[in-house]
């Protein structure tokens, strides 16, 4: 898929409320992969000390891997621990109550003006199916291809990306989005659709700036960088690849 590049987005910000950025990111890290191999490699429950005290990466790092431990392996973070005795200890009801992780690490400080809406440069739609819908999502393709000039992507029978069900796609440009999106709408034929528009930042198009057609489903974005983390701003293009010859119904 080819790239154009655009602007950076607008990170100007304020400096209200106060927020305390390495405790949100030590809650982030608990959930990072390199966090999570890290408990894998130790046994050890560094969610749980890191529960009672915010402890950080270095008390983790410097914490001992736990040997001939009988259920090492069985759940990673599950602390080593006597038979017949919680692996948590007996003190948990003396924990304070955390200070959850920003669900958005790095952008947990409010906006100093809105996003400009001309920063969506088209829109996927992503239709959701399985092997006793198939035959709606497929007609639910030809109508929309014989209707609408969109990038219409192949069937995917497997999960792809951070799609977690069979599917299938087309983009479409924003010109279309009051036609596509009532249509889709009144057509849906009970099927999860998830409409998300294409900027800059993809994680947060999938995660943040979509809309569900009936409902919605999860959506693994796991591993896909933060806006800030992105090294090149691109925003994917789509090139319509349909011929449509039906007259739109109205
Ligand atoms: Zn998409």
């Amino acid at each position: 898929m080819k790239n154009i590049t655009t602007s950076p987005a607008d990170k100007n910000t304020v400096d209200t409320p106060p927020v305390d950025e390495a405790v949100d990111r030590q809650w982030a890290d608990l959930l990072s992969p390199a966090r999570r191999q890290l408990m894998r490699d130790t046994g050890l429950a560094v969610g749980a000390f890191a529960l009672a005290g915010l402890a950080g990466p270095v008390l983790a790092a410097d914490a001992k891997a736990p040997t001939g431990i009988p259920d090492a392996g069985k759940n990673f973070a599950e602390p080593p621990h006597k038979p017949g005795e919680s692996p948590w200890g007996y003190d948990t009801y003396k924990q304070p109550t955390p200070r959850p992780a920003g669900v958005r690490p790095g952008e947990s400080r409010l906006p100093a003006k809105p996003r400009a809406y001309t920063d969506i440069k088209s829109y996927h739609a992503h239709i959701y199916f399985d092997e006793d819908s198939y035959e709606k999502a497929a007609l639910i393709r030809r109508w929309s291809a014989e209707r609408f000039l969109v990038e219409l992507g192949d069937w995917n029978t497997e999960p792809r990306g951070p799609h977690t069900t069979p599917s299938f796609y087309f983009g479409f440009t924003t010109d279309l989005f009051p036609k596509v999106v009532p249509w889709l709408q009144l057509n849906s034929l009970g099927l999860t659709i998830l409409i998300h528009p294409n900027t800059v930042d993809p994680r947060a198009d999938h995660l943040y700036y979509a809309l569900w057609v009936n409902r919605s489903q999860p959506v693994n974005a796991f591993d896909w960088p933060t806006l800030e983390q992105r090294k090149e701003l691109t925003v994917e293009q789509i090139y319509p690849n349909t011929k449509p010859h039906v007259e739109l119904e109205t």
